[in-house]
């Protein structure tokens, strides 16, 4: 059994669901279970349709809404001849269940209602994916995700219960694959105790595809993508970036951590846990090899660019010239936990320490604020930070040259550079 997950750009279009099932009848004799995303970019305009709604302009929350209504009939519409009115009155349950909710006055916390209206986007993607693919003869069996993925109520990024879950993938799924070769359902959603949807956070599709993947023990993942696999750097700024071939799991946490988009960064953990393997592949052209990450470490990787743009570095200076001691280090660190911050390098000196962290606003103000308590805060913003594993001196200088660099560290792994 193998899991695939296909992410919206591979359903975006007409031509690119056809491509999804030319892409599954190569595997007409494997079980599958078959994640897909919402189309396109329809998850970013139901954030949209959300942030309306919650502002009280239901009017606009509600053309926002049939914007998307019309883009997925007019898909199903293309694709679907015998099977559209079994489709069309499954997608209009989904359009009902959040026009009622638009007509409501928000009166919980924005990210119940996110949860509630974002969640259609893979609802939507697919059922219209899953009739089609019946219709050409791909049988399968759509399933709603949020029978099987259950949650806590943090909402936007909610936590999964593996144990409920890990009950309800058998119950559910087991016994379907005596009469279904592939098992359809949504990645990124879930849902309570008291069937209240929830999200797992953005790009959490890979994640569902890997918690799936984990509790059926499936012989691998793969993620198709619309590049060649892995790349040692986003070939849209380096035209030398390398498909990395083979991977290691720790590779690719290290990756993510630095703020590689490669793979949503909890991905991994369900996967190696269970020694799973991790295929990525193009789903423009299936027959490359793309990129395989498993436990084996690879050897003789490329230097492996990553570049965070928009970083702030939080100078913090003792206010009484006395040393930066245990005391300070441990209530900052504190502050850092309870503020839900991350930095992405620290610096630390005598008298004085230095933070760099993703520049959001209301983060930024709420961290200077408490940490003004103990030390005197300056706030430097704008900055770029990059990554180079396994670097060497050539690329690191010709990619700093002309730079004004605030702050270096280095092992012998891995180079970080802040600067302007
Ligand atoms: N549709 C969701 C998003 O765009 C989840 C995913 O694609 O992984 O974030
Ligand atoms: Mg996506």
């Amino acid at each position: 059994m193998k899991v695939f997950k296909f992410g919206g750009a591979s359903v975006n279009t007409v031509d690119r669901i056809q491509n999804v099932k030319q892409i599954l009848s190569l595997y007409a004799n494997e079980k599958l279970v078959v994640i897909i995303s919402a189309m396109g970019k329809t998850t970013n305009a139901l954030e949209k349709v959300a942030e309306a709604f919650y502002a009280g302009n239901k009017d606009e929350a509600l053309q926002l809404f049939t914007v998307i209504k019309n883009q997925h009939l007019n898909t199903a519409k293309y694709l679907l001849v015998t099977h559209y009115n079994a489709c069309y009155e499954q997608l209009n349950n989904f359009f009902t269940e959040v026009e009622w909710l638009l007509h409501d006055k928000p009166v919980r916390e924005y990210d119940y209602y996110y949860d509630q209206i974002v969640c259609v986007g893979e609802l939507l993607s697919t059922c219209i994916v899953s009739y089609f693919l019946n219709e050409e003869g791909i049988n399968n069996k759509w399933i709603d995700v949020r029978d099987i993925i259950r949650t806590d109520d943090n909402f936007r990024d909610a936590n999964i219960d593996w144990n409920v879950t890990e009950g309800k993938v058998k119950s559910m799924i087991d016994g379907l694959w005596s009469t279904n070769n592939i098992i359809l359902t949504q990645g990124f959603i879930g849902s309570t105790d008291e069937n209240e949807s929830t999200t797992l956070g953005r790009e959490g599709s890979d994640y569902t595809a890997a918690v799936f993947a984990n509790l059926l023990n499936a012989e691998s993942q793969t993620i198709w993508k619309d590049v060649e696999g892995v790349m040692s750097a986003d070939p849209k700024h380096f035209p030398d970036a390398q498909l990395m071939p083979e991977l290691s799991f720790d590779e690719v946490i290290e990756m993510a951590y630095y703020g590689a988009q490669v793979i949503h960064p909890k991905t991994i953990k369900p996967l190696q846990n269970k020694g799973i393997p991790l295929h990525v592949k193009c789903f423009l052209d299936p027959s490359l090899a793309g990129t395989i990450i498993s436990k084996k470490q690879a050897k003789h990787l490329p230097p492996v660019v990553i570049i965070k743009e928009k970083q702030a570095l939080i100078h913090l200076h003792s206010q009484d010239f006395s040393f930066v001691g245990e005391k300070p280090m441990s209530e900052l660190y504190k502050m850092l936990g309870e503020l839900n911050i991350k930095p992405n390098l620290i610096q630390t000196g005598a008298i004085s320490l230095q933070l760099c962290l993703d520049d959001r606003a209301e983060k930024i103000e709420q961290l200077a604020a408490a940490a003004s308590l103990i030390f005197d805060v300056q706030v430097e913003k704008n900055l770029s930070l990059l990554t180079i594993r396994h670097f060497n001196n050539e690329l690191l200088a010709k990619m700093t040259n002309d730079k004004q660099i605030i702050l270096k560290q280095q092992t012998p792994e891995t180079v970080q550079v802040l600067y302007k």
